[in-house]
């Protein structure tokens, strides 16, 4: 049985513009200060607030646009979509959590795949969207990242991921968890291919992916004060029974311990990649 499949026409979602102005306020309170800020202030500051640095989270199209020349670029494998092949039920139906999320996003599933240009040079990336069923990995995620490799070796355009996932998608079980070997694989190739993969953790990027694809990059960077961990912090402190330090799990914890490369600022991100690439290109 396959695990995903093309989606029949017509069941497109609303598109995020017109949901935005239906849902959305005016304001935005900074959860960093407390700050109230206008939205369009934030808009012009990549939505990071001024006074203290926080990032706000933004949705997988935002990225796109702020990293692709001209916030321009070509999505592919738009019309996959999981087949429940587990027939999962929760307090939902699988299809109907995924319908619901398509509404809201007006995806398929919780990743848009994307090629572009970055300061004139061809890359894919595949950004996370947090508001599809918490940004989970399924069959259809996996299958994405993994064309998006091929579609990178065939090319000779390097590929990046954009995470922020809570990990693999209960609802599909173990299909969830195969994906891990199957995109730690296909990265292997990409790898002897001698084509570089940069991995950016926004906030906030969890579960067994951080255990996986989002950790493997040449170049693992993070965005300031994302949350970035395997299993929560709870959990750990009930497992270990010893109070954590603070700011554990945060991208400046992390990159102290030797977990990341570096981090870099929302507005800084784009320049970053592309002096990385020009390195690694030799
Ligand atoms: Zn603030």
């Amino acid at each position: 049985m396959a695990w995903f499949t093309r989606a029949k026409t017509g069941a497109e979602g609303t598109p995020d513009s017109e949901k935005n102005v239906r849902t959305e306020g005016l304001w935005e309170k900074c959860e960093g200060c407390g700050q109230i800020i206008w939205r369009k202030n934030l808009e012009d500051t990549l939505y990071v607030c001024t006074k203290c640095n926080y990032h706000f989270r933004i949705d997988a199209r935002t990225r796109l646009e702020l990293l692709l020349d001209g916030g321009q670029f070509d999505e592919h494998d738009t019309d996959l979509i999981t087949t429940d092949p587990l027939e999962f039920k929760d307090k939902k139906k699988y299809p109907e959590r995924i319908a619901e999320a398509s509404l809201a996003t007006g995806l398929k599933d919780a990743l848009i795949s994307a090629s572009g240009l970055l300061d004139k040079r061809p890359v894919n990336i595949c950004s996370m969207e947090l508001k599809f069923v918490g940004g989970s990995m399924g069959a259809v995620v996996g299958e994405k990242i993994t064309r998006a490799v091929e579609r990178s070796m065939a090319r000779r355009a390097p590929p990046e991921a954009d995470t922020t996932i809570s990990g693999a998608r209960m609802q599909e079980g173990a299909i969830s968890l195969m994906q891990l070997a199957k995109l730690s694989a296909a990265l292997m190739q990409l790898d002897e291919a001698g084509l570089p993969y940069v991995s950016v953790l926004t906030d906030p990027t969890t579960g067994g992916v951080t255990a996986s694809f989002a950790m493997l990059g040449d170049l693992n960077i993070a965005e300031p004060g994302a949350l970035i961990g395997f299993a929560g912090p709870r959990v750990i402190e009930q497992t270990i029974r010893q109070k954590l330090p603070d700011g554990f799990q945060r991208s400046e914890f992390l990159l102290e311990h030797g977990f990341l490369d570096a981090i870099v600022k929302r507005n800084e991100m784009k320049a970053y990649i592309s002096d990385a690439l020009s390195f690694f290109a030799g």
